[in-house]
């Protein structure tokens, strides 16, 4: 009989592969899904920065208008700046969000709305004006109240000559608030700067108690001293100098508008689209938190006479927070995941042990005998080589030969069907008769050989007789008069024979003598009469 293969070797690694390509495959799906939602994010953060850089723009440019009505109406009606306007202006102030309203004379004398004083003469913004301009200045401690202001002027014509300056200031505070109110609700931070990095404000206002106090506490750890250096900048701060605080920065990749192409970024990178007032959008991966980092030129940035062409709008937002949109899809990925490996493994489980049980039952088909159910000869003769070759094999082992007594008289006499009946019951009965260990097989047609391990001689003759007992004990239902009988052949080992061919010669010649004197008995094999 051909050895049966060993199919499971063969299963498992069919389905390790089919698991390892299942598994790349949700990898990569769920790559790509990853890249979809960083990618509706990122253009999230540009939309976000693109909307608050068009409010803004609104805002100033109504701001302009207005002052250069207030101013068209001032120089159409005096060819002289004067405190005497003082009151007009007043009132306009009250009617605005500006905070602060200034009426400059052509020799920078100021008259504030609020009836304060001064000189403004060397201020950049004020000689941009009186040279026809709008102009807007970076943030400047007021020399009349010592708060931090931004300045919009406008000139004032009288008929074709610049007759002064209308200004109006904001505290940054409340340009803050006034920019980005709309922002509310957001997770991200505005910071509006210069080109050249200048903090004019940020949105939480850095110089807000509140932002101070936040600061302060979360000095302990490395993550929030990172948002520190992005989030407590204040005016006049340089934006640039937060690259340089970013010490625990991992990497930094860099978006090119152009190309669409990601590069590794640095502060000059950095600097030089500020320079040049270009949008872009960089990912910080700090220690703990990475965030993206969107900016925009206000105006227009090949229009060098739009006043808020120098100034830039940068939107920073953590990717987790740009990210909280598609959280609930990310959790159903997870849970799809989990849910496709968790079902192939069982899949693999359930066939590893069908492919393993329908081995066994193969493996238990090819051994037995199916009329008696006990090993057929080949194992039998397999299984006692194994055995004789074995270390736990010590002294004595006997080897019994049964074969059934004019056993084809019984089946010419009651048919073949009740000669089976008489087999079976035989082979059941021996089971019955020997231990576990013991090796019990059908040798062929009434032949059955019992191995008794580890036995002595006065064992097996005792089982030996004890077989007899047994047959001649069966009884077939239908047949009573039926009283079958065995003859018994013993041989031992090493006694007898030195290995298992020769066992079982010298018991199949013990087996003759029983037969030939008269069958249904046992006999011992003796290697002084039988040799
Ligand atoms: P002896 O006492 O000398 O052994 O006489 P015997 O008639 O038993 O002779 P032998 O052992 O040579 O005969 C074996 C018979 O067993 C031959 C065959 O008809 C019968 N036989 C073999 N296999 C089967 C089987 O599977 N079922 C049945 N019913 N009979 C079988
Ligand atoms: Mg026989």
């Amino acid at each position: 009989m051909k050895k049966t293969k060993n199919l499971t070797p063969f299963y498992a690694v069919v389905f390790s592969i089919f698991i390892v390509f299942a598994i790349a495959s949700i990898m990569v799906f769920f790559h790509y899904n990853r890249k979809e939602i960083e990618n509706n994010a990122q253009q999230v953060a540009k939309d976000d920065v693109e909307s608050a850089a068009f409010h803004t723009n609104s805002i100033f440019e109504l701001q302009y208008d207005f002052l250069q009505g207030v101013a068209d109406c001032l120089g159409d009606s005096t060819d002289t700046i004067t405190a005497d306007l003082l009151p007009l202006i007043e009132n306009i102030s009250n009617s605005n969000s500006l905070n602060l309203i200034a009426l400059i004379d052509a020799d920078g004398n100021a008259y504030y709305s609020d009836g304060s004083t001064g000189n403004v003469g060397d201020r950049e913004y004020f000689q941009a004006s009186l040279a026809g301009e709008y102009a807007l200045s970076t943030p400047i401690v007021s020399r009349a109240s010592g708060k931090t202001r931004i300045i919009l002027s406008v000139p004032i014509w009288h008929e074709d000559t610049v007759i002064g300056v209308l200004g109006g200031s904001y505290d940054i505070d409340s340009l803050a608030e006034l920019l980005f109110d709309f922002s509310s609700g957001e997770t991200g931070h505005y910071i509006l700067s210069t080109r050249d990095g200048t903090v004019i404000c940020t949105v939480p206002s850095s110089s807000s108690d509140e932002a101070e106090e936040e600061s302060e506490v979360g000095t302990d750890s490395a993550d929030s001293s990172e948002q520190s250096a992005i989030f407590t900048l204040s005016a006049n701060d340089s934006l640039f100098d937060i690259y340089n605080h970013l010490v625990t920065v991992r990497s930094t990749t860099y978006i090119d508008e152009e190309t669409g192409k990601k590069t590794s970024f640095s502060a000059t990178a950095w600097k030089d689209d500020y320079e040049n007032g270009r949008s872009n959008l960089v990912t910080f991966n700090l220690t703990t938190e990475s965030y993206y980092f969107c900016y925009k030129v206000l105006g227009d940035a090949e229009d060098a006479s739009s006043v808020l062409s120098n100034w830039m709008l940068c939107y920073i937002v953590s990717v987790d927070d740009a990210h909280r949109d598609y959280s609930t899809f990310t959790a159903y990925q997870t849970r799809l995941f989990q849910v496709l490996a968790a079902g192939l493994l069982v899949m693999l489980l359930v066939i590893l042990i069908a492919t393993f049980r329908k081995q066994k039952s193969l493996v238990h088909f090819a051994e037995t005998d199916l009329l008696t159910g006990i090993n057929n000869k080949k194992t039998t003769e397999e299984y006692i080589k194994l055995w004789l070759a074995d270390e736990a094999c010590f002294g004595t082992q006997a080897f019994l030969m049964v074969d059934i007594d004019h056993f084809k008289g019984v089946n010419d006499a009651y048919g073949h069907a009740v000669g089976d009946i008489v087999l079976s019951k035989i082979g059941q009965g021996l089971k019955n008769i020997f231990r576990e260990s013991d090796i019990i097989g059908r040798l062929g047609g009434d032949e059955f050989g019992i191995f008794m391990k580890n036995a002595s001689p006065e064992i097996a003759v005792e089982k030996a007789e004890q077989i007899s007992q047994m047959v001649r004990s069966i009884r077939v239902d239908a047949h009573p008069e039926l009283l079958p009988t065995v003859s018994i052949g013993v041989s031992l080992f090493p006694q007898h024979a030195k290995n298992f061919m020769d066992l079982y010669k010298k018991a199949d010649s013990a087996l003759y003598i029983a037969k030939n004197n008269g069958r249904d008995q046992y006999v011992l094999y003796d290697i002084r009469t039988m040799e």
